[in-house]
């Protein structure tokens, strides 16, 4: 990463600070408590932070919640947690657009006074006729030049509740003929007859977006106000309010691009729609793309922060291949993630020639690099459990596992040999009788012939039992919401296999919730926070091993 040359913000930073148009940079991720955070916001917040650390500036977590409709105090503490998860720190208290409500309302007197805007009566639909189309200027309204003393007295009785709904607004007057639409005497005020999860029952209008943000930027000292592209069209609304009211500073907007990811939808919208309607269970259900679902999963905060650096920031649209934040996840899990072993599907093995009744503790390095991972101890017994499909009865020289009559080894313990095997009445394995060379602990057997195998097995005496949760795509569309296609056609109706009664080294039973683990042979697992008693945990599949669900 220190290699990488830098993006345009970095560059408009270091400049307007070197020649000192800024003197110390702020920043501020300002997300709508409307929903839990996704990986998206994941990029806009590691951009905000990230800048605000890199120039030894702040960064301010401020809600953005102008609409009491669709607001809830639970999300507010989604958002917290998760913007703590991911490692960073806001300055200060959590800021809230509402706080400002006084200072806005005031702002909003100041602009009528000066003549710059208007109590409007036409109804919403009227209001678009009369806004006009991106090829036909807009009409002006007909309520535009009322007096000042008439637009103070009507925003104060709309303010003290005396109008309905939608029957009046408070639009800034700029001009109708304007060529950006955004110009066209936007809305500044409406009412909403509506308690709001902060100021309770204190107000029934409610700021705009627009009218609220670059203000609300102002007020707390923002010096780079950085969003997603669709509001590059807002900027020179944003400019104005700046430069019409008596603000204490003069913030500017940048834009970035927004993340697209293919296989995945990133809308706080459509992800609460999976919620509602019962795709999932909840926000947090480790199949969402929620930074709560990927913690949930298994996924660190330092893969999540390396995706975003991979990803870099650019002004240009385009979709990620969701591979590269699987190869995030995969490559920090390597680096960090103890080994374990688990038994997915058993097959009883007993080791004929082993005393009944006897345990012996082999260890087992806890990682193969990181000599800092504690080693683990793994009993060993009479009887061993090893994958159903780690053995055959016959099988060509491509299978390297145990076939009987031949030898394999155990992963970190010995060789054995199937001798027989134990049917049911079906005909179905149920048993192996295997000899075990207890001569082969970190050597090779006495004859010289080394097994072409290991395999991974679990002491069938004292283990875990456990549940495994084996996640597939959300979606088998690469762009499930592009278009007009509905996105709830594809989602990907495989995506979640349990499988129960699988077995995991005696370690396990220790398991944090969410701590990541490689299941040697298997993948990378975490102990599910939600699911699972202290007897049976059940074990999140975070990932595969190698690419095996990409393309
Ligand atoms: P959504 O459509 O999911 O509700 P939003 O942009 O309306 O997204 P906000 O709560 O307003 O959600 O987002 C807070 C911040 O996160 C904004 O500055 C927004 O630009 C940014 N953000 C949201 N989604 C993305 C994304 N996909 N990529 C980058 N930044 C994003
Ligand atoms: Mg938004
Ligand atoms: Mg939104």
């Amino acid at each position: 990463s220190e290699s990488k040359p830098a993006h345009f913000l970095q560059n408009i930073i270091r400049s307007d600070l070197s020649e000192g148009r800024v003197s110390q940079l702020t920043t501020r991720f300002p997300p709508e408590p409307n929903g839990y955070l996704h990986i998206g916001h994941a990029k806009s917040i590691c951009l905000n932070f990230g800048l605000a650390k890199e120039f030894g500036g702040q960064c301010n977590l401020r809600f953005d919640d102008t609409n009491p409709a669709k607001e809830e105090e639970e999300y507010v503490d989604a958002i917290k947690r998760d913007v703590a998860w991911l490692g960073f720190e806001w300055a200060g208290n959590a800021k809230y657009t509402s706080d400002y409500f006084d200072q806005l309302h005031q702002w909003a007197i100041h602009l009528i006074k000066e003549g710059k805007a208007y109590v409007c009566d036409l109804s919403p639909e009227e209001a678009r006729a009369y806004r006009g189309t991106l090829k036909e200027p807009g009409k002006n309204s007909p309520y535009r030049d009322r007096p000042v003393e008439e637009n103070l007295d009507l925003f104060a009785r709309m303010t003290a509740g005396e109008f309905n709904e939608g029957s009046c607004s408070l639009r800034a007057k700029i001009d109708m003929a304007a060529p950006n639409i955004n110009l066209r005497d936007p809305v500044i005020y409406r009412i909403k007859k509506m308690a709001h999860h902060q100021t309770g029952d204190k107000w029934c209008v409610y700021p705009s977006y627009d009218f609220a943000h670059g203000q609300s930027d102002a007020i707390e000292g923002i010096s780079h106000s950085i969003c997603t592209l669709e509001f590059e069209d807002h900027k020179p609304l944003y400019d104005w309010f700046i430069e019409n009211l008596p603000v204490p500073a003069r913030p500017r907007q940048y834009e970035f691009a927004r993340l697209h990811l293919n296989y995945t939808v990133v809308s706080k919208r459509k992800l609460k729609l999976l919620v509602d309607e019962g795709y999932v269970d909840g926000w947090d259900d480790p199949r969402m793309p929620t930074i709560s679902g990927l913690r949930r999963r298994g996924v660190t905060p330092a893969a999540i922060r390396q995706f975003c650096e991979m990803i870099g920031v650019t002004r240009a649209d385009s979709t990620v291949d969701v591979g590269m934040l699987e190869y995030a996840i995969r490559d920090d899990l390597d680096k960090n993630a103890p080994r374990a072993m688990c038994v997915m599907e058993p097959l009883k093995v007993t080791l004929t020639n082993y005393p009944e009744g006897e345990q012996e503790m082999l260890t087992a390095p806890g990682h193969p690099v990181r000599d800092d991972l504690p080693a683990r101890q793994l009993p060993f017994t009479k009887t061993v459990y090893i994958e159903q499909e780690d053995f055959r009865e016959e099988a060509n020289k491509k299978y390297k596992r145990l076939v009987l009559g031949k030898k394999v080894r155990l992963r970190n313990a010995y060789v054995i040999q199937a001798d027989e095997v134990v049917k049911n009445e079906k005909g179905e394995i149920v048993e192996l009788l295997c000899s075990v060379d207890l001569d082969t602990l970190g050597k090779d057997p006495a004859d010289g012939v080394k097994p072409k195998g290991v395999i991974h097995w679990v002491s069938a005496e004292t283990n875990v039992d456990c549940e495994v949760r084996l996640y597939d795509r959300l979606f088998n569309d690469e762009s499930p919401d592009v278009g007009d296609k509905n996105f709830l056609e594809s989602v990907n109706p495989d995506n979640l296999q349990v499988l129960t009664g699988c077995k995991a080294e005696i370690g396990l039973a220790e398991a944090e919730p969410e701590k990541g683990y490689q299941f040697e042979r298997n993948g990378y697992f975490c102990r599910d926070s939600k699911y699972g008693s202290p007897e049976t945990p059940v074990f999140n599949r975070t990932i595969g091993l190698r690419d095996s669900w990409a393309k």
